[in-house]
């Protein structure tokens, strides 16, 4: 007997359609599985007889073949326990009169017959509307995922006896409710009112979100960097479905997208340990999963402490920040992932931290800390638009009474800043100015003439280079658009210019 069914894979974040079919023939009783498995889904094997044992149908005591195709791709993950022993039970006449040829199947089974969540349903859904297969049975777990999908009926299931009684017509799929209370709610973010003083640094974190500029931050232990990191999501424009939607692919992907998540609501905020390694940085390893430089994408990247880095893992990320993008090689094949995020950097001044302190000594040699800071490639350096230097409050500034902004009146600048550029930059494929390149900088930014004087001084004066040129004027865009201006002025021009000087005065 001959059964065909319907499975999902994962080719780079996009869900491919799967045929498995299973042959039932007389002959050596035993169950082979052909078509690129990976050790995953040879192990299925085990899986499904234990769990069609344990839900009570028979294991047929027959030769069982089981071709996945199309043959030359590589299947991976445990995803197709569920359409393999739906295809079994199909083969062997236990399931009925079914029609299967509409119906996506996905899941991992457990030995007693429980359906477990699996990583990239999300992408799979989608995969299902592009294809014009109308349903997909997958984990309940998953759910939240799958509903983000319109067009698609979803039946969730926990276990192989409902995916039986649901392709039997006899039962619907299951419903979890908490996870649509949940995707529906935003958890609120920190927020900038809580940050006392440190109004440069607010102004510069302003810019940056803006425009979309990468900032380095440099100050001692304790003046409040990370803390100012963490609350850029709170100020950045909120994303557009279409970002939503490719974030939530790359996490349901990476598995990480929780069992109570829909679509992404909000940036993603990332901030890898020094100790990572440059695999887990750009993604691959055995599965070809999306590293820290991907599960940024359309958010923050902030790298704490980052002369503490390994020099191998800040290599990794010159091709995301100059391509927005990342190529992971694996043994046979390579995926592109996107990876376009804004970079923040913090540092200390030096290896003990103080230097510069008004409180505290430094105990460093000039050697140690030029070595601290040579440990920062320069090609990095020269990628960050905006450097600026956090010191420790003063007790005036704790005390002081001074208005402190909240992040919704901070965003709300930022939020006009952003349709200015859109509307600039309409037609382009870009969103905001830190994306523009040498030619769209020519197009786009109309610099008043003291401006273009004071940027050639800065030019000369400091040795810049070209790079270095280009990012001044685009930080210089930023500014303008948030001061409500069309074109670059003189004021707009010197503070893009200091902002970028601090890298000097860091001793480069
Ligand atoms: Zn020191």
């Amino acid at each position: 007997m001959f059964a065909k069914t319907l499975g999902a894979g994962i080719v780079g974040l996009n869900g491919v359609l799967l045929t498995i079919e299973v042959d039932i023939a007389n002959g050596l009783p035993g169950m082979d599985i052909v078509g690129l498995p990976d050790a995953a889904v040879r192990e299925s094997k085990e899986r499904v007889k234990a769990a069609i044992r344990n839900a009570g149908f028979d294991f047929p005591y027959q030769r069982i073949t089981v071709n996945l195709a199309p043959a030359d791709l590589k299947k991976d993950g445990s995803g197709l326990d569920l359409p393999i022993a739906i295809g079994i039970l199909t083969a062997s006449g236990q399931l009925g009169k079914a029609d299967l040829s509409q119906v996506v199947l996905v899941g991992e089974l457990s030995l007693d017959a429980k359906v477990r969540g699996i990583a990239g349903v999300l992408p799979m859904t989608v995969m299902c509307r592009q294809e014009g297969i109308g349903k997909i049975i997958m984990p309940v777990e998953n759910l939240a995922e799958g509903n983000a999908v319109d067009e698609v009926q979803i039946a969730a299931v926990d276990s192989l006896q409902l995916t039986v009684g649901i392709l039997q017509g006899i039962s619907s799929g299951l419903d979890n409710p908490e996870a649509r209370v949940l995707a529906s709610g935003i958890k609120p973010l920190d927020d900038f009112k809580d940050v006392q003083g440190q109004f440069a640094a607010k102004r510069a974190l302003e810019i940056a979100a803006a425009g979309g500029h990468n900032i380095m931050m440099t100050g001692p232990p304790g003046a409040g960097k990370t803390m100012l990191a963490r609350r850029i999501p709170s100020i950045l424009p909120p994303m557009t479905r279409e970002e939503a939607v490719e974030v939530s692919k790359i996490y349901s992907v990476a598995g990480l997208l929780g069992p109570l998540n829909g679509l992404m609501k909000e940036r993603p905020f990332r901030s890898p340990h020094h100790t990572v390694s440059a695999a887990a940085m750009a993604g691959g390893g055995r599965f070809a999963r999306p590293g820290e430089v991907t599960l940024a994408h359309h958010g923050v990247l902030f790298l704490d402490e980052l002369p503490e880095f390994s020099r191998s893992v800040l290599e990794v990320l010159r091709q995301p920040i100059e391509d927005g993008q990342v190529t992971v090689a694996r043994v046979s094949s390579s995926y592109t992932y996107p990876s376009r995020f804004m970079l923040v950097i913090s540092k200390n001044p030096c290896p003990c931290g103080y230097f510069g302190d008004s409180l505290q000594q430094c105990t460093c040699s000039e050697m140690e800390i030029r070595r601290y800071l040579r440990k920062i490639s320069g090609p990095l350096l020269d990628r960050i638009d905006l450097h600026i230097n956090v010191p420790r409050l003063k007790y005036e500034e704790m005390v002081s009474n001074r208005h402190t902004e909240s992040s919704e009146e901070i965003s709300g600048r930022v939020g006009q800043a952003r349709i200015r550029q859109a509307l600039r930059l309409v037609g382009t494929g870009i969103f905001c100015n830190a994306q523009m390149n040498h030619r769209q900088i020519k197009e786009k930014c109309e610099i008043l003439t003291d401006a273009q004087l004071l940027l050639q001084s800065a030019f000369e004066k400091m040795k810049l280079n070209a790079r270095s040129y280009d990012r001044i004027i685009k930080v210089s865009q930023t500014i303008a658009d948030l001061d409500g201006q069309k074109k670059i002025s003189f004021s707009h021009m010197a503070e893009a210019i200091q902002l970028r000087i601090a890298i000097f005065e860091n001793g480069k």
